[in-house]
């Protein structure tokens, strides 16, 4: 290990140590030094800067690129600690692979065996981490060399027991800052690192989890964890928190994004943020919450950090300290984001350390993971039904069908929607298909690129009409109609703004203006009353508002899945009989008023 200390300022005293001084230390001979704390969060499994899809490098991302950020950073400040915050393990096509394939219960996870090399003080717990049960997850981390935190996952009777044995409530990190005068002599500073995550991973994963571990709220969980550090003798406390920070809204209080209430916490000296995939300080994401300074990086006068996602950013936290009677004191403050860029070199050792995963991932990327009967195309989804579009629908479809049943919400019709990401805007336009036969990994994954997630949201029979007058919007208005499908394609209308809702049958009237254009819509071969209800399984982009989608703005979410929609498309082929997507082309809608239908 390396040491880590460093001073700053003489003390002048002359006793043992700065604490025996024979009067309290003055302002001017107090012992300073700076504390860095850096912080890497929801990695998700990207180490190098790779897009396994597009088969190509993808700049900007990927922990051994962060990791020239963090040499750096360790360079400038010797006394430093490295937190990881979560959702490292799950979200690349390298995680995925290791899911599969690697033999973890021999060998070193290669993730582990990064974070290894980077001698990483502590790990604190994301949701995905759970995603593929207890014992990969006490099998993953069953060979790092730093504690594993979490402060609000309990073990019951039914936790596995390499698990329990695994993970810690508070991470204590022990450093020492040399005496000024006594080379022999240091002060010690124990810090102490309290981690928390959603409790709603009880909900996305319950199949894993629900009779095997218990999960408090994190607000009240964090506080005891903070206030026992208290009593245990910490002199600071660092919150490494799982989750983000409302936005678009100036109400701070949310169960899954709690940041802004875990500032509130007495005794927290520095708040890790994550989950959310957004960067902190730097950006207006959180501009309209109270309290919040994007410049100087506090919330609710806390600093704090958030380094957005598969190690685009470091974290880093300088808290200038004092020791004084006794006691570390912070007084003063330094937080910053710090980018990984195009000109960022990857560090040569770390990529040599994970080649060997990288070349099985290439090779697990090729290969068959199921096949479907018809092609997925994306290709003339914007005016008429798709395969590719159906294929998603109906994954969300199962998704949704499991987690409305694991929370026991009240029974009503579930629909989905969807739309096409890369369709085409004339014939001659290329699109994303998957050809029939043979389905690869990497193919799949093509068809949903964007790292959504799932959302259920509970509507009305005229909130359904009104989504899908907005998605009416795609179309130009021609009154006497055409034969021309492709003439009335909106080309200012985006694809992923171009919602279908399976389960529900419908017409598209292009001869008629905006806002009048669905025509003939029934569930089940009745039509649709305004005031029926129903779930729709939808994107996060889409449920939160994306697209301003009339009667859209969050409020209406009943369930919120923590998987991306990419991880769905793969479990729910992997589900499927013979791994074969068999379903026919659904033709639930139809536009009136071209390629003769009129
Ligand atoms: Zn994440
Ligand atoms: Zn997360």
């Amino acid at each position: 290990m390396l040491q880590r200390f460093n001073l700053l300022m003489i003390a002048t005293c002359g006793g043992l140590a700065v604490a025996s001084c024979g009067s309290p230390m003055s302002e001017s001979t107090a012992l300073t030094t700076t504390l860095r704390i850096m912080e890497t969060s929801d990695v998700h499994g990207q180490l190098l800067s790779y897009d396994y899809f597009a088969k190509a490098p993808k700049h900007g991302q990927g922990l051994a690129a962060t990791a020239a950020l963090i040499a750096q950073a360790r360079t400038e400040q010797p006394l430093n600690i490295l937190v990881e915050n979560g959702d490292l393990i799950q979200g690349s096509a390298l995680a995925d692979y290791a899911v599969a394939d690697f033999p973890v219960a021999q060998q070193t996870h290669p993730i582990i065996a990064m974070l290894n090399a980077l001698e990483y003080d502590v790990a604190n717990l994301g949701n995905h981490e759970f995603n593929f049960g207890l014992e990969y997850l006490a099998q993953t981390y069953r060979d790092a060399n730093f504690p594993v935190l979490s402060s609000n996952v309990r073990s019951t009777a039914a936790t596995p027991v390499a698990l329990t044995e695994r993970l810690t409530d508070i991470a204590w990190l022990e450093r020492s800052v040399a005496h000024p005068q006594q080379p022999n002599q240091s002060i010690p500073l124990r810090i102490a690192v309290v981690g928390v995550l959603p409790p709603q991973i009880m909900q996305w994963d319950h199949h894993h989890l629900h009779d095997k571990i218990a999960v408090d709220d994190m607000l009240s969980a964090a506080t005891a964890a903070v206030q026992r550090a208290q009593q245990q003798g910490a002199d600071l406390i660092v919150l490494a928190a799982h989750t983000g920070m409302p936005q678009d809204t100036s109400k701070p209080e949310d169960d899954e994004q709690t940041g802004w209430l875990l500032a509130g916490i007495k005794g927290v000296d520095a708040l890790l943020l994550g989950h959310q995939h957004k960067v902190f300080p730097g950006t207006d994401v959180y501009d309209l919450l109270p309290e919040v300074d994007t410049e100087r990086g506090t919330v609710r006068g806390v600093p704090t950090v958030q380094p957005g996602v598969y190690g685009s950013h470091l974290g880093v936290i300088d808290l200038q300290l004092q020791y004084q009677d006794g006691a570390w004191q912070v007084r003063e403050h330094k937080v910053a984001t710090r980018a990984v860029i195009e000109t960022t070199a990857a560090v040569p050792e770390l990529e040599a350390l994970v080649a060997p995963a990288h070349e099985a991932t290439l090779a697990f990327m090729e290969r068959p993971i199921g096949r479907t009967q018809q092609p997925l195309s994306y290709q003339t989804a914007r005016w008429q039904a798709s395969g590719a579009v159906q294929f998603v629908q109906r994954a969300q479809l199962w998704q949704a069908q499991q987690l409305l049943a694991a929370a026991g919400l009240e029974p009503l019709p579930v629909l989905s929607a969807a739309a096409p990401f890369d369709a085409a805007f004339s014939a001659d336009d290329s699109a994303t298909a998957v050809a029939a036969g043979t389905v690869t990994r990497g193919a799949l994954g093509d068809l949903y690129r964007y790292p959504n997630t799932l959302d259920v949201v509970k509507v009305t029979g005229a909130q359904l009409k009104a989504w899908l007058e907005q998605s009416a919007k795609g179309f130009v208005q021609h009154e006497q109609g055409t034969d021309d499908c492709w003439a009335v394609v909106n080309p200012n209308f985006p694809h992923y703004n171009f919602d279908s809702i399976l389960g529900l049958n419908y017409h598209i009237d292009i001869r008629l203006p905006e806002g009048e254009r669905v025509q003939a819509l029934t569930y089940q071969g009745q039509p649709v009353t305004d005031a029926q209800a129903f779930y729709v399984a939808t994107n996060n982009y889409r449920a939160n508002g994306g697209g301003d989608f009339p009667g859209l703005d969050g409020s209406q979410t009943v369930l919120r899945g923590a998987d991306t929609l990419g991880d769905i498309l793969l479990r729910y082929m992997d589900a499927l009989p013979e791994k074969t997507y068999e379903e026919k082309l659904e033709k639930h809608w139809q536009v009136i008023g071209c390629g003769g239908r009129i």
